[in-house]
């Protein structure tokens, strides 16, 4: 299913919406809220699925143990996955940030943290921007310009994660279906 520009400016209020609710009921907790990096109208399928479902598994990883609160929405506008943690919002922006940047498909998510109020960033850290998936320059930079075509950037983005499904041994056939069908099928929605 795509998704209409003002579907997606509507999803991303919400998300807002429902992250200072989240803080608001949990005072003193930091709020991590992943989402899934995907150029495109196309924001729900087998690989951002499995993106999702892989940075769900490493933040679990790190905090599930501690989490007060943790919930899944697996949206048409992509998928969302909320934690609430008892940790210092610093030390939890560490954590994330060394996801995204070791974890095979970190490039791909989008891990947010945030007190009540604040959104902290990588600079916040002393980390530098990300950068972009297919050259050297900041990512931001990448997606101003438009340097990169969709479809190139969907290329390497079935390239990561059909190996990441080959070397996870993962064989979920609503995944594979779609990521063994070869170039363009990465869209495919699921479901
Ligand atoms: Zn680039």
């Amino acid at each position: 299913m795509s998704i209409s520009l003002e579907q997606l400016l509507e999803s991303r209020d919400a998300r807002c919406r429902h992250q200072k609710e989240l803080l608001a009921s949990h005072p003193g907790d930091t709020l991590i809220c992943l989402t899934v990096q995907f150029p495109g109208p196309q924001k729900r399928c087998a690989a951002s699925l499995v993106v999702g479902g892989a940075g769900l598994a490493a933040l679990l990883d790190k905090f599930g143990s501690v989490a007060h609160f943790t919930q899944v929405r697996d949206l048409e506008t992509g998928y969302e996955a909320y934690l609430l943690v008892p940790l210092p919002a610093m030390l939890v922006k560490r954590l994330c940030c060394e996801i995204e940047d070791t974890h095979p498909l970190g490039r791909l998510m989008d891990i947010d943290v945030m007190e009540t109020g604040h959104l902290l960033d990588r600079a916040s850290i002393g980390l530098p921007p990300r950068r972009c998936l297919l050259c050297d320059n900041e990512v931001r930079y990448c997606m101003r310009a438009k340097t990169h075509s969709q479809a190139e950037l969907l290329a390497k983005i079935e390239q990561m994660v059909s190996s990441y499904c080959e070397s996870e041994k993962i064989v979920l056939h609503l995944y594979c279906d779609s990521l063994t069908g070869g170039t363009g099928s990465i869209g495919k929605p699921v479901g």
